[in-house]
């Protein structure tokens, strides 16, 4: 198996590389601020980072998608919001567009989106329905050539500045009395919708995790993505990807919580000695690194067989779930021994591993908490 990156691959990584030395300056308060960085997305959206995934004929980049990770794992090392505001716009947003649209949704949605005049969120949670979004009370009626949204989400990333949504809402039941569910694609200008709650979280401070709420929110008829009753396909396929995503900003976190630990440890003197010298300390770095690549090499797997064997293939599936499983309660042990490694000083802010580890804190619960992805894993092995 092949595990080098492509030139342009490389090209990408390095161009979000020089992109986080711009953030770096004020990546501590971005990250523990209340502010959302329009200016630096702006600059994301310059450098095409917020069309990776959408096609040149539709204004975006065409990168491949293993390009798009590189440059949100990267982006991850220095600012979590900046990369889960990337995640949210070509992962969860523009790929489902890409997979389900129309010709004529692509040329209408996909523009504003990879230039980054229009963010975009996926709203799917709701008060009563995570982990099973069947039980979902959000409804979509027709009436005429409208459907009528009523209902709230919650906890929706940068569902504040959004201004394109993916939407799910019941429309009908089927025979067996279980929800029909349909995406609808959301244009805050043409159908206003309301943001309520904006959440006080942890973590990753400068992308608004937010509650959305639609009171007789009319969208136009055409802007159904997919079929009536496709929406669960939609959210599923958006998911698996999904996956993926997350676990590259594992990967960047906790490859910046490593390298700053490796490095105080071979500063820092206690006894007479570097601590990294303690097998203590030295053994725990050891074990860091291992675990990043062993993440790092799930995540490549999937993407490999993603590429081989398509969206829908089981061994993808469950590869995408162990990546996000793994990289995720890695990257929350990884970042806490980055603390533990730096004692008092890695309790402090600007040491910025405590803030690695409260932003690795959120990735065993996005897009499928740690359960449902043993869940998925265990029933794709089961079939197989
Ligand atoms: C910062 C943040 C950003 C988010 N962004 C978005 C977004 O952009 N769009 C969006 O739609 N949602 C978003 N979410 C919501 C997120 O996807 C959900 O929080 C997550 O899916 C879990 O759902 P829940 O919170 O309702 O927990 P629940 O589903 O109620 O789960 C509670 C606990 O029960 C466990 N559990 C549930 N079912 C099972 C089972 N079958 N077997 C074993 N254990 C089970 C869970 O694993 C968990 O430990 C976001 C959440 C956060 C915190």
């Amino acid at each position: 198996m092949d595990f080098s990156f492509s030139e342009e691959q490389l090209m990408f990584r390095q161009a979000a590389a020089d992109f986080c030395k711009e953030v770096e300056p004020v990546a501590i308060e971005l990250e523990n601020g209340k502010e959302f960085p329009h200016d630096l997305t702006r600059r994301m959206a310059e450098l095409g980072f917020m069309g990776m995934v959408i096609p040149e004929q539709y204004g975006g980049v065409g990168a491949d998608y293993l390009a798009y990770l590189l440059v949100e794992g990267e982006i991850a090392k220095t600012s979590i919001s900046l990369s889960m505001t990337l995640g949210a716009q070509n992962s969860l947003v523009g790929l489902p567009i890409m997979n389900f649209a129309t010709d004529a949704q692509k040329q209408q949605w996909l523009p504003p989106l990879a230039s980054g005049e229009k963010l975009g969120s996926f709203a799917l949670t709701e008060p009563g329905a995570g982990s099973d979004p069947a039980g979902m009370r959000t409804t979509a009626t027709r009436k005429g050539d409208k459907w009528v949204l009523n209902g709230t989400k919650l906890y929706i990333t940068n569902g504040a500045v959004a201004e394109y949504l993916i939407v799910w809402a019941k429309t009908g039941e089927k025979p067996d009395g279980k929800p029909l569910i349909s995406a609808f694609l959301v244009d805050k200008a043409v159908s206003p919708f309301k943001v309520g709650t904006v959440e006080h979280k942890m973590g990753v401070h400068a992308s608004p995790t937010t509650e959305l709420i639609f009171e007789d929110c009319e969208v136009p008829a055409e802007n159904l993505l997919g079929r009536e009753g496709d929406g669960f396909k939609v959210a599923l396929i958006t998911l698996n990807t999904g996956r993926l995503s997350v676990a590259t900003q594992c990967l960047g976190l906790a490859e910046a919580a490593y390298l700053r630990a490796k490095k105080f440890a071979g500063e820092r003197e206690q006894f007479g000695q570097k601590i990294w010298e303690f097998q203590g300390v030295g053994f725990k770095l050891a074990d860091m690194i291992t675990e990043l690549n062993a993440a790092k090499a799930l995540v490549w797997h999937a993407v490999w067989l993603k590429e081989q064997h398509g969206l829908s293939d089981p061994r993808f599936i469950s590869m995408a779930a162990q990546a996000k499983l793994y990289a995720s309660e890695m990257a929350e042990r990884v970042t806490s021994a980055a603390v533990q490694i730096h004692g008092g000083y890695g309790y402090m802010r600007e040491y910025r591993v405590e803030e690695f580890f409260r932003s690795a804190r959120l990735m065993t619960i996005v897009e499928g908490t740690s359960e449902i992805q043993r869940l998925t894993i265990s029933r794709w092995e089961m079939k197989a």
